[in-house]
């Protein structure tokens, strides 16, 4: 690591700090990698490749034209690679030969967000500037804010279309009858960014894609999906599964990369503070960024920080500037902040502010995750592991300029997967098990699409033997939805639009409607089924970064009026959790541990919440009367035997809290295997199920029917335990923290839980997967 650039920065950081003591757990430089050329390929026409030598594109890298190629052969392709590998290419250069050689066809490009559908318009538009030839494909945005004078337009004249997946379901396939003239001829679709169909959003971004597939065949098209991704395992998989039809994946990289350094930092204990049931406390990941970036913008080093929260971005903005002040003043006023929700105006400013260098250090949410071209920085700090490894490459990518060397410095928060990742870098920097989760099965979101789908064209009986949903239908039909006639089935008469019943992002069931009553503004839905432990009246709700307090959780009504406040404590609800199996889909036994994947009914009830400083420390509990929910979901779960937990030192005493912990531990580390949030799942731990008549840990999918995390979580289950085992045998503190087993979202208060109880736990079942010849 001596020399690197990264090493020297990482080096002026420290300066001062007892190596003992030092919080870099890992540095790695990732050796610069040489560029690997292809020609264009032959079925393009010159005057393109004329086009992109025009602007300075002259040679393409070969994993651009192996995508372009398979495309362009009809088979749907994937191509995942790095940051700023030119994925665009593998679309644009297909879309163009096909769409300038004939003077119909038409493509459609989808983007999960409006900035990014932005981006790539631009850069399809300069290209197509480079020839007044290639000016009658009129490409054109088509979102929720196009005018309808200008929708009207597009239909009639636009070839290629940059909308998304809320827009294709609402705009297009609800009236897709006024659309068959784009229809018949469409030849690409393009599915860019495609790992952001995750859980419940890509369960509905697959069944809307399927459906677009469905009318554009029956309108005589045949078109070909070309999707990008950032890197994750199996992306082929993932796009098989986004369009219900095989697909090929590129997955080499074959675009020149500059050395880049990553770090791993885990900020140390603050001494004499203590948390929750006196737990100690770490420096915060944003304070330490801080640090971070003002020891950075002073070695001169342009420098991005991601942050997860607004109020953290600016927070981190601020001790950054502060430290500057003190120490290299005329560089305190160089250093800014940047949020979500920032028009297109403010970003381009911001861009060029950091391009001219006006700007030396930027603290920003992940808002500048995507659609901004802001690249080449020195250095990346990432406050907080981002989730996923595909975010976390998508961050650091920002940093190596035109193939310079780079620092990337990832701090943990004090969470259980954080604390796993900067221990165990190579789940991280080299094989990373997390892959793209979403289930389109799930009859909660599978039924209400195939109302749209019959609402669209009949549904055929082999379509219905084929896609093998005769079940739903079967039940849409017997609650009188569908209707069987001679040709298939038909939306029953009397039934509404369905298209208007489904929020592609809004996640599954009824909604509870966010309003801020200061402004009167709609800030966003969340499911009723997690509402009472979300925006129950008193909770802190978080948007977009920026904090609320709930006055009043109106439930008949469906609302919950808050108004925007920071108060300096955090909420968490007090719960209590009833679990009853309703069937098992899957069960396997290794000796005296059983693992089975369960259909369940939860029954919760929010009694209360605690209040808590932002220290951890708690200020008091508020007691809540509120109705109890159930949750039909899929749950992964294991038993043990009593005989077998004796055996491995856990007593009646010690196993209430080993079981707990093990299971905080467990909800901590499934987004390693699945790409979910803590906070899309729930657990129950117990030392006597009724259902199974043994100690048993439940970790359950918090939507209705599942998103697909605990099927993954079963058929990853080695990998997951194993983990976890680590991250909490890893973590420094004597008897749990908020980095190892204690839950920010358990209902119970952290109470009671056994540190070393679940590493016992944990371990036994490790040994017990592995057979009994290990
Ligand atoms: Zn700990
Ligand atoms: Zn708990």
């Amino acid at each position: 690591m001596t020399g690197s650039y990264g090493a020297e920065l990482l080096r002026a950081a420290l300066l001062g700090t007892d190596p003992q003591d030092s919080p870099v757990t890992h540095v790695e430089v990732l050796p610069a990698t040489g560029a690997q050329w292809a020609d264009w390929p032959a079925w393009l026409d010159p005057a393109i490749v004329a086009a992109y030598g025009e602007l300075g594109l002259h040679r393409p890298w070969r994993h651009q034209i192996d995508a372009a190629d398979h495309a362009f052969a009809g088979r749907h392709v994937i191509v995942a690679t790095g940051t700023a590998s030119g994925k665009s290419l593998a679309y644009q250069l297909p879309l163009l030969a096909t769409l300038l050689g004939d003077h119909a066809s038409t493509a459609l490009y989808l983007a999960p967000t409006k900035a990014l559908g932005v981006d790539q318009l631009r850069s399809l538009t300069t290209i197509l500037a480079t020839n007044p030839e290639f000016a009658r494909l009129a490409p054109c945005t088509y979102d929720g804010d196009t005018d309808a004078q200008l929708r009207q337009w597009a239909r009639a004249n636009s070839r290629v279309l940059f909308t998304n997946p809320d827009m294709l379901h609402l705009g297009i396939l609800s009236g897709h009858h006024r659309w068959r003239q784009f229809l018949r001829q469409l030849r690409y679709i393009v599915v860019d960014e495609c790992h952001h169909y995750r859980g419940v959003f890509g369960a509905h971004t697959a069944l809307v894609l399927q459906r677009l597939l469905r009318v554009a065949r029956a309108a005589g098209a045949d078109p070909v999906v070309v999707a990008a991704s950032a890197t994750t395992a199996e992306p082929a998989r993932t796009l098989a599964r986004l369009i219900g039809e095989p697909a090929v994946e590129v997955t080499e990289d074959t675009s020149p990369t500059g050395e880049r350094t990553v770090a791993l930092w885990e900020p140390g204990f603050l001494p004499e503070v203590t948390g929750e049931n006196g737990a100690p406390v770490r420096r915060s990941a944003g304070a330490e960024a801080g640090r971070l970036l003002a020891d950075f913008v002073i070695e001169g080093a342009r420098t991005l920080c991601f942050v997860r929260s607004r109020r953290g971005a600016e927070l981190t903005a601020r001790t950054a500037a502060g430290l500057l002040a003190a120490s290299a003043p005329e560089l305190a006023g160089r250093i800014g902040a940047y949020r979500a929700g920032y028009l297109a105006d403010d970003r381009r400013r911001l861009e060029r502010a950091i391009a001219d260098g006006e700007l030396l250090g930027v603290a920003t949410t992940n808002a500048l995750e995507l659609g901004v071209d802001i690249s080449g920085l020195d250095a990346v700090v990432i406050a907080g592991y981002p989730g996923t490894v595909a975010s976390f490459w998508q961050q650091a990518g920002r940093a190596g300029r035109r193939g310079a060397a780079s620092a990337v410095v990832l701090v943990a928060r004090d969470d259980p997967l954080d604390t796993y990742l900067v221990h165990h870098p190579e789940a991280l920097l080299h094989k990373p098990v997390e892959a793209t989760v979403f289930d389109p099965r799930n009859p909660y979101v599978l039924k209400p699409h195939l109302l749209c789908a019959a609402a669209e064209l009949p549904l055929r009986p082999d379509e219905v033997e084929r896609l093998g949903v005769a079940e739903a239908v079967d039940e849409l039909t017997a609650e009188g939805l569908l209707r069987r006639r001679k040709a298939g089935w038909y939306l029953a008469a009397g039934v509404g639009d369905p298209h208007a019943d489904i929020d592609i992002r809004g996640g599954i069931g009824g909604q509870i409607l966010i309003v801020d009553t200061s402004t009167s503004q709609l800030l966003g839905t969340v499911d009723t089924v997690r509402a009472l432990s979300t925006v129950h009246t008193g909770a802190v709700h978080i948007h977009q970064g920026a904090a609320y307090v709930v006055d009043d959780l109106d439930l008949d009504d469906g609302l919950a009026l808050v108004h925007p406040e920071e108060p300096e404590w955090t909420t968490s609800p007090r719960e209590t959790t009833e679990i009853e199996v309703v069937t098992t889909a899957h069960e396997t036994g290794y000796g005296p541990l059983r693992l089975a994947l369960v259909e369940v009914t939860v029954t919760s009830q929010v009694v209360g919440y605690l209040r808590k400083l932002h220290t951890g420390e708690i200020l008091d509990s508020v007691e809540l009367d509120l109705p109890a929910q159930t949750l039909p979901t899929r749950a992964v779960r294991y038993t043990l035997t009593p005989e077998a937990l004796a055996g491995a030192g856990i007593t009646d005493v010690s196993l209430p809290g080993a079981l707990h912990a093990a299971e905080h531990a467990m909800i901590g580390l499934l987004p390693l295997v699945a790409t979910c949030d803590r906070w899309d799942i729930g657990g129950l731990s117990t030392n006597l199920h009724a259902d199974t008549g043994l100690p048993t840990v439940y970790v359950y999918d918090g939507y209705p029917g599942g998103a697909g995390f605990a099927d993954r979580g079963y058929e990853a289950f080695a990998d997951w335990v194993g983990a976890t085992a680590e991250a909490v045998s890893g973590c420094g503190c004597d008897t749990g923290c908020p980095s190892c087993v204690q839950s920010p979202k358990c209902g119970n208060g952290n109470e009671p839980l056994d540190k070393a109880g679940a590493i016992a736990v944990l371990e036994l079942i490790g040994r017990l997967l592995a057979g009994p010849d290990c």
